[in-house]
């Protein structure tokens, strides 16, 4: 049985210019079960604080330097102290070193403001084994569209909100899925209140238009998708044209096929929107998470 595994970071905040080389070691390994956490810390009271999960294959860290750089970016959003990536990198290498191979795991690097009043953020890596998506990846996922109640433009209009940037708050997100299940879906793509087509919950959106790939231009509000960005290399690699636009629902009607994708489930294809089906291409899936399966950053 694969034992997660939990590491604090020492330091997790990047060190001013000038100051002294960190102190060794970067981490505490502790118990999963044991209580770590300070009951005042931001990131639990408030849900202030940020997080990437990457996939792990056979104990490789899958589009690493993207989810660093997705990891400052939200950091700079939320003006949190900019993260030390070598610290989180050299911690996250430590948790996966710690345990045994397993073909799917995932690590999640976890930022927080820190505990109150304190001035200094808290920071933890976790690696646990993946469930098992192979449904999801063959046979597709039922989505509802669900209006998100922002218009496309929030990012530039009200930068506050925060749209875009992959904060603790996901008490919302996860409402949205049990809003999907109450409609008898399993997932959800957000719509702006004007109308365009967003992401979901946990993944983002892409369709193949003729031979064109497209997702939602990252200026809607939304989080710039590492496995998306994957997809589009591997799609370029195979002759396919890539695009970031601003797509409508008709337009996932329209598709010849469309995902949700993330890292840890990767490619799901589409199968209904809002109760219709619609097709999937099986084998273009299948050659999709393949390729993602084998990257080798
Ligand atoms: N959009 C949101 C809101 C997400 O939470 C996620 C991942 O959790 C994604 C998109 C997909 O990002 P990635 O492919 O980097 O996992």
């Amino acid at each position: 049985m694969f034992e997660p595994a939990l590491l604090v970071l020492h330091s997790p905040a990047k060190p001013a210019a000038g100051a002294a080389d960190p102190v060794e070691p970067v981490f505490t390994q502790h118990d999963t079960a044991a209580p770590v956490a300070n009951a005042l810390d931001l990131g639990i009271t408030r849900g202030d604080g940020i997080f990437e999960t990457i996939t792990v294959i056979n104990g490789m860290p899958q589009a690493l330097d993207a989810h660093l750089k997705r990891f400052a970016r939200s950091a700079r959003m939320l003006e949190l102290p900019e993260p030390d990536a070598a610290a989180w990198k050299h911690t996250l290498l430590a948790a996966i070193d710690s345990r045994e191979l397993v073909p799917e795991a995932f690590v999640k690097l976890l930022y927080s403001r820190g505990v109150e009043g304190s001035g200094q953020p808290t920071g933890w890596v976790w690696l646990a084994e993946s469930g098992d998506f192979t449904k999801a990846r063959t046979e597709g996922i039922r989505v509802v569209l669900l209006d998100r109640g922002y218009a496309s433009t929030v990012e530039q209009t009200s930068p506050w909100l925060l749209q875009g940037a992959k904060t603790l708050s996901y008490a919302v997100n996860r409402a949205a899925l049990r809003e999907a299940e109450r409609r008898g879906a399993d997932d959800v793509i957000f719509v702006s209140s004007d109308g365009y087509l967003l992401e979901g919950p946990t993944s983002t959106v892409v369709l193949k238009l003729d031979d064109r790939f497209v997702t939602p231009r990252t200026t809607l509000g939304i989080l710039p998708g590492t496995t998306q960005e994957s997809i589009f290399e591997i799609a370029r690699v195979n002759g396919f044209e890539t695009a970031y636009e601003v797509l409508t629902p008709a337009d996932l009607r329209r598709a010849d096929a469309a995902w949700l994708v993330s890292s840890v489930r990767n490619a799901a294809p589409v199968n209904a929107v809002d109760g219709a089906p619609r097709a999937i291409d099986a084998e273009l899936t299948e050659a999709i998470n393949a390729g993602l399966a084998s990257r080798t950053v």
